[in-house]
């Protein structure tokens, strides 16, 4: 009898504990799908899903349900940034870092990294490029070890030798070695298969490549075409037998041509890209990744002495300040935008700052709120779990103070931010 009792007490318990609900008192909720902003809805949270969207503020029915009110906020989906180095971020040390510290040492840093990302709204990333601490550091957020955002990487990403995010770029003689596909560095077809291979084999969910010399490698050209079109195909191909698309980091017009006929889906950055690349983007429908903030931050830090090495002042100073143009012109002309920052290239959590900048470009408030939320949901493979505040989707619900229509910069400042159904910050 006695043990009975003590069963259904357990049984008692543990349903109320389960069955709980967070009610979201939302003001001001936006509809990303339609693009528009609602008033007074009730968003029910169980687990880690949307059960539903009411009209109204509904009160719950059972008393140990939880009210949180947002009534005087602007509620939305979380955000995601398609580009992000999650597990490093520069400084004028950066140089050294890569031969003093551990991996160990990368891991014990990314974690504030991933936390303030999160904290900032950015309840998914897309992570494009590491040692490899990224691979680990997604599977330890995941398994709820550390807070945050939900991530899919690139791993390490993939370089021809000499190229941008050739690992040993800028070393003397006998560090310099001859990295192959293993570490990334590929240099005909059948390596550049062998490298994707090897990425999936470590646990990347997609590809990362750089068709252009960039701005922060030890190297003197920051837009020079890198990888063979036959290359690029060879990754292309390759990634799409392992579910991975690919991802190019390109500056120049020639290299992002070759990326786009080669078969990437994101082209980064885009900073030279000429009038007839943006219309075979549109035909290969291909998505613009902007990454204002890291063209306006390394400009800026660019003219601090000794910030970054001699060689990559004059590539920051030139090709940082052009990306928000190229951006405006390529949304004007049609070409698909998704948001993304290059937050690691400047300070983790400042990712919001972008809106602003694409907004000041000439992209509408809604839009870009569009393009962090249900464009790059449906690019991740994830349309019908993340980007909408609906019935069915995961609970990543973030709020902000003002109105982003009136006022884009309040997208600098989250307010509150819900992951996978937990509260994570709270004003
Ligand atoms: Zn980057």
């Amino acid at each position: 009898m006695k043990n009975n009792f003590f069963l259904i007490l357990i049984l008692l318990i543990s349903t109320i504990t389960f069955g709980q609900k967070t009610y979201l008192h939302c003001g001001k909720l936006i509809d990303t799908e339609k693009g528009i902003i609602v008033q007074q809805k009730t968003v029910i949270v169980k687990g880690n899903k949307i059960v539903d969207v009411l009209n109204g503020y509904v009160s719950p029915e059972n008393s140990n349900d939880q009210i949180i009110d947002l009534k005087t906020k602007v509620v939305m989906p979380g955000l995601i940034d398609m580009h992000v180095h999650i597990e490093s971020q520069h400084s004028p040390k950066s140089r050294v870092e890569k031969y003093i510290l551990n991996e160990a040492d990368r891991a014990y840093n990314s974690v504030s990294f991933a936390e303030v990302t999160l904290l900032s709204g950015f309840t998914t990333v897309r992570d494009l490029g590491g040692t490899g601490v990224n691979i680990s550091l997604a599977k330890a957020i995941k398994a709820g070890k550390i807070k945050g955002p939900r991530v899919f990487t690139a791993g390490k990403s993939l370089a021809t030798t000499g190229g941008h995010a050739d690992p040993t770029n800028g070393s003397s003689r006998e560090l310099i070695g001859n990295p192959g596909p293993k570490e990334g560095v590929v240099n005909s077809v059948e390596d550049a298969k062998k490298a994707v291979r090897q990425r999936y084999k470590n646990g990347a969910d997609c590809i990362k490549i750089t068709a252009t010399g960039g701005v922060l490698s030890v190297a003197k050209s920051g837009d020079n075409p890198q990888f063979t079109i036959e290359e690029v195909k060879a990754i292309c191909e390759t990634a799409k037998d392992y579910g991975m698309h690919v991802a190019a980091h390109a500056h120049g017009d020639e290299g992002m041509k070759r990326a786009i006929i080669g078969g990437v889906k994101t082209i980064e950055h885009g900073t030279y890209m000429s009038d007839a690349t943006m219309e075979l983007m549109k035909k290969y429908d291909v998505y613009l990744v902007p990454t204002i903030t890291a063209g306006k931050e390394v400009a800026e830090k660019a003219k601090v002495e000794g910030f970054y090495p001699e060689i990559v002042v004059p590539k920051a100073l030139t090709v940082g300040p052009q990306i928000q143009g190229t951006f405006g012109k390529a949304y004007k002309k049609g070409v698909k935008i998704a948001f993304g920052t290059d937050a690691g290239v400047f300070e983790h959590g400042k990712n919001g700052k972008e809106f602003g900048y694409m907004v000041e470009a000439g992209m509408p408030a809604m839009e870009a709120i569009q393009s962090a939320t249900i464009t790059n949901a449906a690019l991740l493979g994830m349309k019908e779990e993340l980007g909408q505040v609906k019935k069915g989707f995961l609970a990543d619900i973030i709020a902000v103070n003002d109105d982003p229509i009136q006022n884009i910069n309040t997208m600098e400042k989250v307010v509150f931010v819900m992951q996978n159904g937990k509260i994570v910050k709270e004003y």
